[in-house]
């Protein structure tokens, strides 16, 4: 039932790859360094698309039981800081600062870099030129995906985690009835609607 999600993939991976290419010169002015999650660990909403959030549920699938028990939990618990409206670090940030999903991580975590080393004080700066490519990349991300929605990360992969969601995702049907409280109480977007 998912070989339609997985045919997407492919174009999924397409569109990070030209953004990647078509920021390069831009991205040679940045400050990130490895090791630093500034972004990760002061995240705001980390936004993701359905499509996106399909190739993480793969991805973390593949984990041992005892890190999927413990990123379930971290995960719930985002869930809970976030709808009271706290600031939490990313469930996949690892005690190394590591990205625990790096090769699926989303656009939202691809498109952010900084000219400037991050304080507090001083958030991450973003190139005028980079943040345009980016978004009209979200439009790309969105037309790709547009039986499906868009939000934080950890509230599409709970979306994802639901059988009866996944079964009308999964099989192209779109019955945004289906997630309507849920969504309007969680800023889900419908991709449809952005296009
Ligand atoms: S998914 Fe990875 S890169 Fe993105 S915020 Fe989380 S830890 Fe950072």
């Amino acid at each position: 039932m998912t070989v339609f999600l997985d045919n997407k993939l492919n174009a999924l991976d397409t569109i990070y790859t030209a953004f990647a290419q078509n920021t390069k010169e831009y991205k040679k002015l940045q400050a990130c360094r490895k090791g630093c999650a500034f972004c990760c660990s002061k995240a705001g909403c980390i936004d993701i698309t359905t499509l996106e959030g399909w190739q993480i549920k793969k991805q973390i699938e593949r984990f041992s039981k005892d890190r999927l028990k413990s990123l379930s939990k971290a995960i719930k618990q985002d869930i809970q800081k976030r709808e009271k409206k706290k600031l939490n670090a990313c469930p996949f940030l690892m005690k190394n600062n590591a990205c625990m999903i790096y090769n699926v991580r989303p656009f939202s975590c691809r498109r952010i870099y900084s000219t400037r080393i991050c304080k507090k004080e001083n958030p991450p700066q973003v190139n005028r030129q980079v943040m345009a490519i980016a978004n009209k990349i979200l439009k790309d991300l969105q037309s790709l995906d547009d039986t499906g929605y868009s939000g934080h990360m950890s509230y599409v992969l709970h979306m994802l985690n639901t059988p009866a969601f996944l079964n009308t995702y999964a099989n192209q049907k779109f019955n945004p009835h289906e997630i309507m409280i849920f969504g309007k109480s969680h800023s889900i977007i419908i991709n449809k609607m952005m296009l």
